[in-house]
């Protein structure tokens, strides 16, 4: 349960995951910030979800690697709703190779999107919950971060850092009401795994004992459990949605 009149910054939030952790949210009653990186329609279309779910909605197009759009993000949302109660790390990006012939680029906008995007959002929004004393922040990680992943060097490596970041900001920020927890999907249909062979995608379902691949929604409960009122003693763990795919 959120507690009415909350107020949400999902990253990404323009599709996929982020746009389902959107809805979620605002049918709990938050009001939300979604950013995205270029697909305007269809950060329109999350917002239009979000506002029929009866919530109020802001969309920012920014980088969040950028310093200077997260701030403007950030500015954006507390100038609309006047504070910033839950943040979700969820933008991310994938650039797949085998080690050997992984470009520096490859490695670099990876790493970049996915890590430091969520060093620059979270730094943002922890002066003004640690001001409210109330704070809950979700990275969204990955099961590969966990258990590595052929020709993921570079994604595999962001979502491990995310785990690390998630339990050392964790430790900082405990006294102060906040939480800091990360959720580590497995395979989820989306565009970002839409381009795989269907061989490939039988070959990961044969690994989920579950028997099917995620839903956007399956992320959206865990993110929606960790950020609520009542999960205030749960802080720096990664929680797998996976249909059992990793078992820690
Ligand atoms: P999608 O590719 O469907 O959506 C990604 C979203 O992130 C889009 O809204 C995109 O914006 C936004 N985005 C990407 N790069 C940036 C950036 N630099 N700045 C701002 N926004 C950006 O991805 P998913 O929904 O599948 O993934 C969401 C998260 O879940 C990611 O962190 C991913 O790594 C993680 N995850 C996904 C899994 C899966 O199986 N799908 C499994 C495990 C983890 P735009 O729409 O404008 O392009």
């Amino acid at each position: 349960m959120i507690e009415a009149g909350r107020v949400a910054v999902v990253t990404g939030g323009g599709r996929g995951i982020g746009r389902a952790v959107a809805v979620r949210l605002s049918k709990e009653g938050a009001n939300v910030a979604i950013s995205y990186r270029s697909n305007d329609a269809a950060a329109a279309e999350t917002a239009e979800m979000v506002r029929e779910a009866g919530a109020k909605c802001e969309t920012f197009k920014g980088d969040v690697a950028s310093p200077e759009d997260v701030e403007v993000l950030v500015k954006v949302t507390q100038e609309a709703f006047g504070r910033i109660d839950i943040l979700v790390n969820n933008a991310g990006t994938t650039r797949d190779n085998l080690m050997l012939r992984m470009k520096e680029e490859e490695f670099d906008e990876v790493v970049r999107t996915n890590l430091k995007g969520t060093y620059l959002c979270t730094r943002a929004v922890l002066r003004g919950m640690v001001r409210a004393r109330w704070g809950r922040i979700v990275n969204v990680s990955s099961v590969v971060g966990i258990s590595g992943n052929a020709g993921q060097a570079n994604y595999a490596a962001s979502k491990a850092g995310i785990i690390g970041f998630t339990k050392s900001v964790a430790r900082e920020v405990a006294q102060r009401g906040i939480t800091v927890n990360a959720v580590a999907p497995g395979y989820v249909e989306t565009e970002l795994t839409g381009g795989l062979s269907e061989e490939i995608k039988e070959r990961i379902k044969a690994q989920v004992p579950a028997g099917r691949f995620g839903s956007p929604e399956d992320i959206s409960e865990a993110v929606a459990f960790l950020v609520g009122e009542g999960a205030g003693y749960i802080t720096g763990q990664t929680l797998t949605v996976d249909g059992g795919m990793v078992m820690q």
